[in-house]
């Protein structure tokens, strides 16, 4: 087995942005895996494999 950082794929696809209750996609960002709203641009952090989807904790990812 190898190390997968990512959530699983049955879990993701019903995840959605607290904020816009847009779609998420993973991504990487500068700590780590995370996921990326493309609707409101905020990246949620993954902790040991849990999406943590508070918008306090989310980081904008748009320039
Ligand atoms: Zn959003």
């Amino acid at each position: 087995m190898t190390t997968n950082e990512t959530i699983e794929p049955w879990l993701r696809e019903i995840l959605r942005c607290p904020r816009c209750k847009g779609v998420l996609a993973d991504a990487t960002g500068p700590t780590g895996p995370e996921l990326q709203c493309g609707s409101c641009h905020l990246g949620y952090p993954i902790e040991d494999g849990v999406p943590v989807l508070l918008v306090d904790l989310a980081r904008p990812t748009s320039d």
